[in-house]
């Protein structure tokens, strides 16, 4: 990828290190345009790809607020999902409910950047030591969750999981995990393919309640496709006699996950030192309207749940950049047209920080494309002036020469990234990502 961009520089404790997903352009030498792309993660990295694909001129220059690049791909997807690697947002959102900051109540984000070796997670020590875990929430990353929380060490072990989070899940006490969904079976937010893996997982077995799935089949007649065979999915694990081989996995796991419906979550409840965890107080609801849009909205009944682990996998937000640039806090995105940053020509925007935290890596590559081709076209058509009075990347060094700001440099990153890779090796695994800013700025201290 180095070889691809003109120059890549990843910046340590930048100003802009908020600015992810961004380009601006800078200036132009020789008419060629010069453009900065904040944020190494896979919208960055796209979108420079088809600029530098279209225009013979373009020279790109990646900031990057860690001494390592590629953003969520390397921090957020599942270190089992080596082939996906892919999303990304700064902040996730808040349940709002109390006791919320509760030991033993963390965020998925925070669980998730813990055990990739993300350093602002790196000291999470997460307490594995009660046998339920609830995550709030039914999407893709509640599953990632739940299945790292249970994948047997030996398929963990093959991974890039940090050798401290390894460590910490060998020692797991968690033996079942309930996702719990503020709505129905119709509109869970995960997919069939990440549904599938978890009913497939060795050594444990799903907890689908029948009554949840009965008389889905005739309702799910008129859906669209994905939705329609991920229900079946759902409903044939739940209401048909398994095989002989899945009955028989199924009878000797040790461990167990399931779903729980239309129970949204009131109050975390304390132990008795009021400090940790030890349960959570859910809200039955029943769904208002039906399809995607329905709504829950609770029925007066309530229910505890015993858990000494609570992981609220609500969902991500992006966070508002700079004053300067203009943030939707409702949306949680910049709001733009086409990728265009509205009101501030010449500024663009991609990735979860234009359109919200949906989708999987190749909407978040289309969307960098469309990004990409917003500044194509607005340089083909003039709406963008070049001008040799800006200087790109030569003024931004030495804005950080004067400020004392030693920028890490790609080939930088390549001596992390072998060091990383050498102890890997030594553990049978594809790397031993380092988590210590500190310790990897050493590896390339000249
Ligand atoms: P998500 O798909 O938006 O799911 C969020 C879940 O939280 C939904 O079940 C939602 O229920 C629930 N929720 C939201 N607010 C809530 C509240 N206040 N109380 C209770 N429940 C609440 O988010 P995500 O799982 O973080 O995933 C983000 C994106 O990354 C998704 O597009 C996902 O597909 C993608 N991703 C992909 C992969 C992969 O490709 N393998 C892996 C991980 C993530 P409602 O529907 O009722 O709002």
């Amino acid at each position: 990828m180095g070889s691809s961009c003109g120059r890549v520089c990843w910046k340590w404790r930048s100003p802009l290190r908020r600015l992810a997903g961004f380009s601006r352009l800078l200036s132009t030498a020789a008419l060629a345009p010069q453009i900065c792309v904040v944020g190494s993660g896979p919208a960055g990295f796209y979108t420079t790809q088809h600029l530098l694909k279209h225009h013979r001129l373009a020279r790109v220059d990646i900031y990057e607020k860690l001494p390592v690049p590629f953003g969520l791909v390397r921090f957020g997807v599942a270190p089992d999902h080596p082939e996906v690697k892919s999303y990304g947002a700064e902040d996730n959102r808040i349940l709002g409910i109390p006791g919320e900051n509760l030991s033993g109540v963390y965020s998925a984000r925070a669980f998730v950047g813990w055990y990739n070796g993300l350093p602002e997670n790196r000291d999470l020590k997460p307490d594995l030591s009660s046998e339920t875990a609830v995550v709030l929430g039914q999407g893709n990353v509640a599953l990632d969750v739940a299945r790292v929380l249970l994948s047997p060490l030996d398929i963990l072990r093959k991974t890039d999981i940090t050798e401290g989070s390894l460590a910490a899940i060998a020692c797991s006490k968690v033996k079942r995990v309930w996702l719990v969904g503020r709505r129905g079976p119709l509109q869970v937010a995960f997919t069939i393919k990440e549904l599938r893996e978890m009913i497939n997982l060795p050594g444990t077995r799903p907890l689908l309640a029948p009554a949840d799935f009965t008389g889905l089949g005739d309702v799910i007649k008129d859906v669209p496709r994905p939705r329609k065979r991920l229900t079946e999915l759902m409903v044939k694990s739940a209401l048909e006699k398994p095989g002989e081989k899945e009955a028989g996995r199924w009878a000797s796991a040790t461990k167990e996950w399931g779903l729980k419906f239309r129970r949204s979550p009131l109050e975390v409840l304390s132990a008795a030192d009021g400090k940790q965890a030890r349960g959570i107080r859910i809200a039955v609801t029943r769904l208002e309207g039906s399809g995607e849009s329905a709504r829950a909205v609770p029925t007066g009944e309530v229910e505890e749940l015993e858990c000494g682990l609570i992981l609220s996998s609500i969902g991500y937000r992006s966070l508002p950049l700079d004053s300067a640039i203009p943030f939707d806090p409702k949306l949680g995105i910049i709001p733009n047209s086409l990728g265009r940053v509205q009101g501030e020509p010449g500024l663009y925007c991609s990735g979860w920080v234009k359109r919200g935290p949906t989708g999987v890596i190749i909407t978040t590559m289309n969307d960098s494309f469309d990004t990409a081709q917003s500044v194509l076209e607005d340089l083909q058509t003039g709406v963008l002036h070049l001008s040799s009075s800006k200087e790109g990347f030569k003024s931004v060094r030495s804005i950080l020469h004067s400020r004392g700001v030693h920028p890490v440099t790609f080939s930088d990153w390549e001596k992390i990234d072998a060091a990383e890779v050498a102890r890997g090796k030594l553990a049978g695994k594809p790397r031993e990502k380092i988590v210590d800013p500190q310790e990897m700025l050493q590896l390339i201290s000249h």
